[in-house]
């Protein structure tokens, strides 16, 4: 099961000049196997809910609550929220010089797991969900995102959610900075994901284009802290065409 319940959820960011609210009330449910993309225009808050919902400490929750299978996580740290079955795809993945990709997967596969993945079988499943992102076994040895390119960056986050299978995945603008290619490659591992058993996937993009692959059970449209709007996937459509003006006032 992999059930993700967003409740009247209100964020403030830490800012020099103080806290300043920028999610307003979010309410939102993704549901077992299901797959929910979130669009909205640049500054509409996000990047903000996804950092809310994994649990970053620079973002307060001041009021709602966010669950996982009934489970209320809203107040546990990052790492127990992880362990709770809570991936996040950053928008930016941030490089971690000196800690190859093979180290830090097993780690983090360890953290989760409450064991060490097997010996034998491990580094053959990392070399598998590297090539099936079109990325040569020698990442397993590079340093994490470090002087990876965007694209990158980006099927390198795809090929974790691979390994560490979570319960549920926040991808947070997984598409941005992808050419065509590799867009087609990122797409069917977040297909593959999304239709394991017990999984949903809560998807955060801009644009449509990747959506044609990634077929959402709903789309929601973010404006200024909240969900304006929510349809099917023909509301994409409807944005693509008219874009995000008619629902900013
Ligand atoms: P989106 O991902 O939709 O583009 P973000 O969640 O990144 O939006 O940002 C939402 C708003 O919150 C923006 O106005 C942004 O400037 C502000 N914001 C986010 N993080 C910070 C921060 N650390 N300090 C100040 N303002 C922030
Ligand atoms: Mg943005
Ligand atoms: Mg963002």
């Amino acid at each position: 099961m992999a059930e993700l319940v967003i409740k009247d959820l209100h964020v403030d960011v830490d800012t020099e000049s103080g806290p300043k609210e920028i999610l307003k009330g979010v309410d939102l449910t993704v549901g077992d196997g299901q797959v929910h993309a979130i669009m909205g225009p640049n500054g509409s808050g996000k990047s903000t809910l996804a950092y809310a919902v994994a649990g970053h400490p620079k973002y307060t929750i001041t009021r709602g609550s966010v669950s996982l299978d009934g489970v209320d996580i809203t107040a546990l740290p990052v790492d127990e929220r992880a362990r709770a079955g809570l991936f996040l795809g950053m928008q930016y993945p941030v490089e971690v010089p000196g800690v190859s990709m093979a180290n830090f997967l097993r780690t983090a596969k360890t953290a989760l797991s409450g064991e060490a993945p097997r010996v034998r079988t491990w580094p053959e499943q990392v070399n598998e969900a590297l090539t099936a992102m079109d990325l040569s076994s020698d990442f397993a040895e590079r340093s994490v995102n470090e002087g990876f390119s965007g694209g990158e960056k980006k099927r390198g986050e795809i090929a974790q959610l691979e390994l560490l299978d979570p319960r549920t995945a926040i991808l947070d603008e997984i598409d941005s900075g992808l050419d065509i290619d590799a867009l087609k490659v990122v797409s069917a591992g977040i297909v593959d994901y999304s239709r394991k058993p017990g999984k949903s996937v809560l998807l955060i993009t801009h644009y449509t284009r990747i959506l044609r692959y990634v077929h959402p059970d709903r789309v929601h449209v973010f404006v200024d802290g909240r969900v304006k709007i929510t349809g099917g996937a023909e509301l994409a459509d409807n944005l693509e065409e008219r874009g995000y003006e008619q629902y900013v006032k």
